[in-house]
């Protein structure tokens, strides 16, 4: 789950880095009136939106007058804000923060991410920082410095120190380098976030260490151990199907295709999807609707499906090992009966009681194509979804 810079400041904050004064608005207004009571003659104002590159899409303005301040958030209220890690449809402005603007000397990048190869939480920094990280690692890769912690005593001085020193930090702000980098620390493993971002980190002229920017991710099945940070969610920022879907208990991703998949597990998920391309289709999402398929979650999980109207064919796919062919089977079929689809359904079935599974689906008197091999399954889903095609396209041209 992602959460806003002004969320992630306020986290760090509390564990020790220090970040400018600020405050956060929810009309032009308001940000004016922000402005005023930090004082100062000079603030930047802020997109708050689950996205970095803001600065470079107009996310971010330098304002000198309350005036300014009115203008620039105008112009961001209620628009969709289009960077490079938004997508096309960019992600609404419903909120603004109001920073007082800071004069800096050196910008660097600061990043702590899960190593899937040591199994660690890997530092990376930057003494390049303001660029994304993928622009450093491009264009000035031997300005990385990689760190990772060992687990059982967590980010200690030294290590911390080492990486100031090759960061080229001055020695005077040493101290300061390490209590952020100890707190950003201490901050990802109590609180099961899977990344930090401060991008940039600047050292002030007034020689200060100071976030400017901040993010954080954290790990959605930890979330039930962090209430507080799980009360960060910000829906307006996630995808509208998506969010249903976890508010559903369901895994979902969106995805550009035609052929809807409702598929139990992870992996056979990914397997489904995979297959899908190989016998020439296009997946319209991803969906493990876990374990156990009753048939009120396999009923949830068709609906979700159709809810996305590039929808042309739907592909079951159930592995049964704990489960049973039969319940899964029995779930389809009210599914159907319930909520009639208009579009052919495939259903593969495989494991335990995967006889009497095909015959619930037979006797069912339903339009299911049925299929044996997941390969099969796909192909008939592709057909099928070509087949709907052509006939939709001479009922058109009729
Ligand atoms: P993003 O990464 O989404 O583009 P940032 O918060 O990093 O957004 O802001 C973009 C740039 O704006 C920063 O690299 C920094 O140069 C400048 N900036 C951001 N906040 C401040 C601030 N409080 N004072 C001065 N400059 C700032
Ligand atoms: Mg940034």
């Amino acid at each position: 789950m992602d959460i806003h810079e002004y969320q992630a400041k306020e986290i760090l904050a509390k564990f020790g880095v220090t970040v400018p004064q600020g405050g956060l608005a929810y009309s032009p207004e308001q940000a004016a009136y922000r402005a005023r009571e930090l004082g100062g003659d000079r603030w930047i104002v802020k997109a708050q939106v689950h996205a970095g590159g803001r600065g470079k899409a107009g996310g971010v303005k330098l304002c000198n007058s309350e005036h300014e301040i009115q203008d620039a958030t105008n112009e961001m209220f209620g628009q969709k804000l289009v960077t490079h890690q938004t997508g096309p449809e960019g992600k609404g402005i419903y909120r603004v923060y109001v920073e007082a603007a800071v004069e800096f000397d050196r910008e660097i990048y600061l990043g702590f991410v899960l190593d899937r190869q040591s199994q660690r939480v890997m530092i990376v920094a930057s003494s390049e920082g303001g660029m994304e990280i993928e622009e450093i690692s491009a264009q000035r890769p031997d300005s990385i410095v990689r760190s990772t912690v060992e687990p059982a005593v967590g980010l200690q001085e030294f290590q911390a120190r080492e990486i100031s020193f090759a960061l080229g930090i001055p020695s005077s702000l040493t101290q300061q380098m390490v209590r952020t980098l100890q707190g950003c620390y201490r901050a990802f493993r109590e609180l099961d976030a899977t990344m930090v971002e401060i991008n940039p980190l600047v050292v002030t002229s007034d020689s200060r260490i100071l976030a400017l920017d901040a993010k954080m991710a954290f790990d959605g099945n930890a979330l039930f151990r962090h209430p507080h940070v799980a009360e960060l969610r910000d829906k307006s920022q996630e995808d509208p199907r998506e969010a249903r879907a976890a508010d559903r208990g369901l895994a979902y991703i969106g995805l550009t295709g035609n052929i809807g998949c409702i598929v139990n597990g992870a992996g056979l998920a990914m397997a489904t999807m995979d297959t899908i391309k190989l016998a020439g289709g296009e997946p319209a999402n991803f969906l493990d609707i876990g374990g156990g398929a009753t048939p009120e979650r396999v009923a949830k999980a068709f609906r979700l499906v159709m809810s996305d109207e590039n929808v042309q064919a739907i592909l079951v796919n159930i592995f049964a090992g704990i489960n049973r062919c039969d319940w899964v089977a029995e779930g389809v079929v009210q599914a159907l009966k319930a909520n009639p689809v208009d579009v052919p359904v495939i259903v593969r079935l495989a494991g335990t009681n995967v006889e009497e599974g095909q015959k619930i689906l037979a006797k069912s008197g339903l339009p299911i194509i049925r299929a044996n091999s997941l390969m099969e399954a796909a192909e008939r889903a592709v057909t099928a979804w070509q087949n709907d095609r052509k006939q939709n396209t001479k009922m058109r041209a009729v």
